[in-house]
């Protein structure tokens, strides 16, 4: 399982690119998140063509918005089978494909539709209103023999992902958590929030500005770690 970032900054922190990863996992190139930098970054780091799955942690601009670019791209330029969208919940699909159906007219002509039930290791986390209100949005574990790998998607209470994760067996877990340094930011962490969840886990904290990391953040920022990088 190896995971790649292709942008680390929040919705407004264009020069970081949206937050959004390619992860190799059971034989797939998932793509999780979607925004609206993301397709040119795929096409730059010419990883566009690696990519035949697609998760998304909600439905905000910087997490989806080039998503209808990709699909258009794989079946007019590449040519290349469907990618698969795989989706946490019914209602999450029908909402993507409103989304989907005014840019494309018929999503299913660009992507196979698969609920996330039939993929083995991949574990949603519910987080609807607790980055944003009345927005749906998820967190993911994805997880093989050896090693777990979380990624919060955008999250104001981290509890909710760090509780499941203590329900579940002991193995070497990689956290990728958004991250704040503001503390009046209610839609995303702050830091400061996560230090009492270090414990025991390697985490790193993304969808931030790195230039306005504190001194005193013991948190490493995906950002300045080389080998998280796409
Ligand atoms: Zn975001
Ligand atoms: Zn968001």
């Amino acid at each position: 399982m190896d995971i790649k970032f292709l942008g680390t900054g929040g919705a407004f922190d264009t020069d970081y690119l949206n937050s959004a990863a390619l992860l190799e996992f059971r034989g797939m190139n998932l793509l999780i998140d979607c925004g609206f930098t993301v397709f040119p970054a795929l096409v730059r780091k010419n990883l566009i063509q690696k990519v035949n799955h697609i998760i998304l942690t909600h439905l905000h601009n910087d997490h989806c918005g080039s998503l209808a670019n990709l699909l258009l791209y794989k079946s007019i330029v590449e040519k290349s089978p469907k990618p698969v969208i795989i989706y946490p919940s019914e209602q999450f699909k029908q909402q993507l494909c409103v989304f989907l159906e005014i840019q494309v007219k018929d999503p299913d002509k660009y992507a196979d539709f698969v609920p996330l039930e039939q993929f083995d290791g991949i574990t949603c986390v519910d987080t609807y209103g607790k980055h944003s209100e009345g927005m749906q949005t998820y967190s993911y574990i994805f997880e093989d023999e050896e090693k777990r790998i979380a990624y919060s998607g955008d999250l104001s209470r981290p509890e909710v992902l760090f509780d499941r994760l203590h329900k579940m067996p002991d193995i070497k877990t990689c956290v990728f958590h958004d991250i704040t340094f503001t503390p009046d930011n209610v839609g995303h962490t702050y830091y400061k929030k996560l230090l009492p969840y270090m414990n025991g886990v390697e985490m790193y904290g993304y969808h931030c500005d790195p230039t306005k990391n504190p001194s005193d953040n013991p948190i490493r920022l995906v950002f300045y770690q080389q080998e998280l990088m796409a």
